[in-house]
């Protein structure tokens, strides 16, 4: 983050500068490297799904849908939620279409968060948290997620909340340490929202992705939990359809509400032939939602053997897209932030110095995000460039 005072910048936004994906994306074309920064498969979801955005296009479905979404998807929604994690809820008023979760998120922290109201999130964080607590004028409260776990201390997560905590900001499974967190966790974060009467905004965009038979625990489902929570998701990581931006949220209507007062004049609506095709994606059978995490879970797999064998720390990851390192066996000095400008340059890699998604900087400097949602032979191309730098003189 620049420490210099952008003129024309609210203050507010002060110190976020441009995103590390657009960074890092940028710099693995200008170096033509192989792009384990930013979040993306490059590989197509379901043929099915592209024919039925090309379906819609083709029938006339290119205006504005319906304020809260088309009524097919918030359908769709409502019966995934069903189908998967036993909560019900009403496509009318309790779902809610967004520009992806990144709008969701906004729409339910600027739609909920008053000045001074305090979030309690764990750190690190996806990397439009920080700046959206920033413009509601709000104020996060951070947890610390360690390695090699990334288990949080409950005693900690306690003593974090104040007379002015408002909402506790979760995501699981949790971009970017691929903690899925355990029936204990979540039973520990409901109680102290029950107890504290907390609202709880929940980030699942990676519900599908979870690995080693773990269940992805979805919050609204624990006991006394439905109605106070808004859980958000999205298309994009399901069906590798990122690009596509259809996120939902869904929750007790009041709190819907208060979302989607935000969300209208953000967007105010968005994807219009992408609505139906996500629809029929969220609507596919059990063996498709298993096939995903069992095909990423082969990417980590081929990901991890070779990140260790050049020679990083690694740290285990339960799910997402995503595996941390400890860089500093390869750079003593732990600069992650260095190492991730420099890595292009050096083997052709990108990846994602954690650092940045850490409020507590120091906690993430030596750390470094590399991304497995890749074809097998792209990450075989990887691992052998990433071999070479331990030829380097340090
Ligand atoms: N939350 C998390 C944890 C993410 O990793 C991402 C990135 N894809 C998002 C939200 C944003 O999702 P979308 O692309 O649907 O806006
Ligand atoms: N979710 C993806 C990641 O964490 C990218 C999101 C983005 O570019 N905003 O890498």
């Amino acid at each position: 983050m620049p420490s210099t005072r952008e003129p024309y910048l609210t203050a507010k936004l002060q110190g976020f500068g441009t995103t590390i994906f657009a960074e890092m994306s940028m710099l693995a074309v200008a170096t033509d490297s192989i792009n384990l920064g930013q979040g993306f498969p490059d590989t197509d979801g379901p043929r099915e799904i592209l024919d039925a955005a090309i379906d819609a296009i083709n029938s006339g479905l290119n205006q504005y849908p319906p304020g809260p979404g088309m009524a097919v998807l918030r359908e769709a929604i409502a019966a995934h939620q069903s189908r998967f994690y036993g909560v019900d809820y009403r496509p009318g008023d309790e779902v809610l279409v967004t520009a992806g979760a990144t709008e969701a998120l906004a729409g339910a922290l600027l739609g909920m968060l008053d000045t001074g109201d305090e979030v309690l999130v764990f750190d690190p964080m996806f990397d439009s948290y920080a700046p959206c607590i920033a413009l509601a004028g709000a104020v996060a409260r951070t947890v610390l997620l360690r390695p090699p776990t990334y288990a949080f201390d409950p005693d900690e997560l306690r003593a974090a909340v104040t007379s002015k905590t408002k909402l506790i900001l979760l995501n699981t499974p949790h971009n970017p340490t691929g903690r899925v967190f355990t029936m204990a966790e979540m039973q520990c974060i409901a109680d102290l929202a029950i107890e504290r009467d907390l609202i709880v905004v929940t980030d699942e965009v990676y519900e599908h992705l979870a690995f080693d038979g773990a269940p992805h625990i979805s919050m609204a489902a624990l006991p006394g939990m439905r109605d106070r929570t808004l859980t958000i998701s999205s298309g994009g990581k399901t069906f590798n359809t990122t690009g596509w931006k259809i996120g939902w949220l869904c929750g007790p209507a009041p709190l819907v509400q208060a979302a989607r007062t935000a969300k209208q004049f953000l967007t105010y609506v968005n994807g219009g032939p992408f609505q139906p095709a996500i629809a029929l994606g969220l609507g596919l059978p059990d063996s498709f939602f298993h096939d995903v995490a069992a095909n990423l879970q082969a990417k980590r797999d081929r990901l991890l053997p070779g990140l260790l064998d050049a020679g990083f720390i690694v740290y285990p990851t339960g799910g997402t897209y995503f595996v941390t390192v400890d860089i500093r066996p390869l750079q003593p000095d732990g600069d992650g932030m260095a190492f991730c400008r420099a890595l292009p340059h050096h083997c052709g890699v990108v990846a994602i110095p954690n650092e940045v998604l850490y409020a507590n900087k120091a906690e993430g400097r030596h750390l470094v995000r590399f991304a497995f949602c890749k074809q097998l032979s792209v990450i075989d191309e990887a691992v052998a460039r990433l071999k070479t730098l331990g030829n380097r003189a340090h």
